[in-house]
């Protein structure tokens, strides 16, 4: 959550704490069917963020009276793991904070599954955030486009998500943690890859509406950058399947 009053210097000669430069990703890695048992997996590991994500289904919906005839339910299940970070941030486990990310991560998905070719099934999408450094809820947005497309689930598009904020007056790309904690900003943008539709803006602090504008361009460049290595991982796991083991 960004914080109205910046407590630490997030830009020092025009250099952030970490020497990126404001349109800068932290460095990004991910892995495509990185799970034995499930349907579809994927590893993502984004600055200091380190986030495993398995797919199930479409499957039996359990229970049943929830079941659709008319469609799929997308269900999604995020998570810190109590090792996640070493902070203020004492409780890891279920929280008003992973109930939210949970809800907000599974309406993504309810706009691009294309539900209505499993009725009566459901679909999960489980997300442990192994290690937290700010932006975990659009890397796991991330992490579990990757895992739907190797679960074969059909999606009208793909999507990539990253967070743009603000800090000592100046607009930055992909916050780390420190930036989202103490910065004036934070908005975190997810933007499906070929039509451009925006499926998750939320945002925290204050802009003015020109900057909000700024925003979202940055956000939109970023995601083009994002889905390159999205589908380079998923094409790298079908062109090399069962030689590569997955190193953590
Ligand atoms: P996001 O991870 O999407 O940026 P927040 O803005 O809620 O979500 O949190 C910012 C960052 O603060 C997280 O990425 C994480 O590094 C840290 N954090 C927040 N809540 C917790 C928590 N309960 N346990 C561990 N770290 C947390």
């Amino acid at each position: 959550m960004a914080s109205s009053v910046s407590a630490v210097k997030l830009v020092v000669d025009g250099k952030r704490m970490d020497g990126r430069s404001a349109e800068e990703l932290r460095p990004l890695r991910i892995e495509t069917g990185v799970l034995h048992e499930a349907d579809g997996s994927s590893f993502v590991e984004w600055g200091g963020n380190k986030i495993i994500c398995g797919v199930y289904g479409p499957r039996e919906c359990i229970p049943r009276f929830e079941a659709s005839p008319y469609r799929a339910l997308v269900k999604c299940r995020y998570m810190m793991s109590p090792f996640a970070s070493l902070d203020e941030h004492s409780r890891s486990g279920p929280s008003r904070r992973s109930t939210e990310l949970s809800k907000v991560i599974r309406e993504v998905f309810e706009n691009l599954v294309l539900a209505e070719k499993f009725p009566n099934t459901q679909i999960d999408i489980y997300l442990d955030v192994l290690q937290a450094d700010g932006g975990t809820r659009t890397a796991s947005i991330t992490a579990a486009a990757v895992a739907l497309a190797n679960a074969g689930i059909p999606m009208k598009d793909m999507v990539s998500a990253v967070a743009v904020g603000k800090a000592d007056g100046q607009l930055m790309l992909d916050l780390g943690k420190e930036e989202d904690n103490f910065g004036q900003s934070d908005t975190p943008i997810a933007f499906s890859a070929r039509n451009k539709d925006i499926l998750l803006l939320q945002m925290d602090g204050l802009l003015t509406k020109e900057e909000l504008m700024s925003v979202v361009d940055m956000a939109e460049r970023a995601s083009v950058k994002i889905h390159a290595m999205q589908a380079d991982s998923l094409k790298r796991h079908y062109e090399e399947p069962g030689t590569k083991r997955f190193r953590m």
